[in-house]
């Protein structure tokens, strides 16, 4: 098979080219025509010699993704779905802003994790995507929003890994994706524009704050162990004493001086007063007197398998307001794009499950569902 230049990033690229010996300028040379102009054809690249042309189409290829689908939303949220072989689908979500362009992309065909309140962990798990495969839904939304806006500058500023699948279960393909994406030669973004969401695989956390330290959202939704336990099952492997410490270990790399936990409201049962004054303990349990995260409360978007509701608003406004009077900043999440089912936690794409997870929540449902309290 050919190799994929989406793969590879700047370091890649030079290695590759030097065996085909040619310099790493021209790798860079090549970088920017892929990235920074979204070819995918040798023969435009006017400026590298014909000989070069050839020796690269006959070894190499740029393969983008086959788009299966495009939903737009009446806010003008894009939603695509992208066909990655073997019957597994994945999505990727625009959301335009005033100030920016937000893209949020994938890393797994499914994901492992299985959290109850997310219909990509109630499909299961097929498999990791490639690095071309994560960077590809950046090469392909942001020269595709180009032609279609007609603009020639950058469309997309901040990319958001908060799609389907778990990026630090897929660390060695997300780590060259993430560098393109910061490259100057090739997208360009901000490490403070690049945020990276987990539930919390602790050991990938401290690699990647060495590697390649972008802005970091950890998935919470839980004050205590047992909570958490059912709601995020990685909990029972990295437990939120040892989840926390590892943020604060991360604070010392990042590009922005605190972590934003993620807090999907459930309703009736991680949503209670009691709930939010004990996420304040144990933020404060953390912290050496100093701000040190943000809290983003998100309005779970529900799907019939979960069993699960949103809270309603005012439960939402009543939690934001107790984090906020103790100190922390607390925002709530706008949810966008909902009527083509690209909000977060909706992106189900289509996945060959290897592992009949759905099944296995099916069971242990009557077991977590337990409402805290009646409102
Ligand atoms: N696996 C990573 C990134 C993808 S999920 C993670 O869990 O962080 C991105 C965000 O969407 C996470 O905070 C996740 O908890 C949230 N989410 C998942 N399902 C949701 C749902 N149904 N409603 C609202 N948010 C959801
Ligand atoms: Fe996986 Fe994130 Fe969904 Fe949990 S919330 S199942 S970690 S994608």
């Amino acid at each position: 098979m050919t190799v994929n230049l989406l793969d590879f990033d700047l370091d890649g690229l030079a290695v590759f080219c030097q065996r085909l010996g040619e310099k790493r300028f021209r790798a860079t040379q090549l970088f920017r025509w892929i990235h920074q102009r979204g070819a995918s054809d040798f023969a435009q690249m006017s400026d590298l010699a014909k000989g070069l042309r050839d020796k690269l189409a006959g070894q190499a290829e740029i393969r983008g993704l086959t788009v299966l689908s495009q939903n737009l939303s009446c806010d003008g949220t894009i939603k695509w779905l992208f066909d990655v072989g073997d019957g597994n689908a994945v999505e990727a979500v625009f959301i335009p802003e005033d100030d920016r362009g937000t893209l949020c992309i994938s890393s797994q065909a499914g994901c492992a994790v299985g959290c109850r309140f997310c219909s990509t962990g109630h499909q299961g798990f097929s498999r990791n995507l490639s690095s071309a495969e994560i960077v590809g839904q950046l090469w392909f939304a942001e020269h595709f929003l180009r032609r279609h806006l007609n603009r020639t500058d950058r469309v997309i500023s901040n990319v958001v890994m908060m799609g389907m699948g778990e990026p630090l279960q897929n660390y060695d393909q997300l780590l060259p994706a993430l560098r393109v994406m910061l490259d100057d030669h090739a997208y360009g973004l901000s490490r403070r524009r690049l945020t990276v969401s987990t539930s919390g695989v602790v050991p990938m956390m401290d690699r990647l704050a060495q590697d390649c330290p972008v802005a970091l959202a950890v998935s919470l939704h839980a004050p205590q162990d047992a909570l958490r336990d059912n709601l995020v099952p990685l909990n029972r492997k990295y437990p939120l004493a040892e989840l926390l410490a590892a943020c604060k270990r991360y604070l010392a790399h990042a590009p922005r001086d605190f972590i934003t936990f993620e807090y999907c409201m459930l309703d009736g049962v991680n949503d209670q007063p009691e709930h939010a004054q004990q996420l304040i303990d144990l933020v404060n349990a953390h912290s050496d007197g100093k701000t040190w995260c943000k809290f983003n409360l998100i309005p779970f978007n529900p799907f019939a398998a979960s069993g699960l509701l949103r809270s309603v608003p005012q439960r939402v406004a009543a939690f934001a307001k107790i984090l906020s009077d103790a100190g922390i900043v607390t925002t709530v999440r706008k949810t966008r794009g909902d009527d083509i089912a690209a909000a977060c936690g909706q992106l189900a794409g289509s996945v060959l499950d290897r592992t009949r997870v759905d099944e296995r929540m099916a069971k242990q449902r009557t077991i977590v569902l337990k409402p805290v309290k009646e409102i």
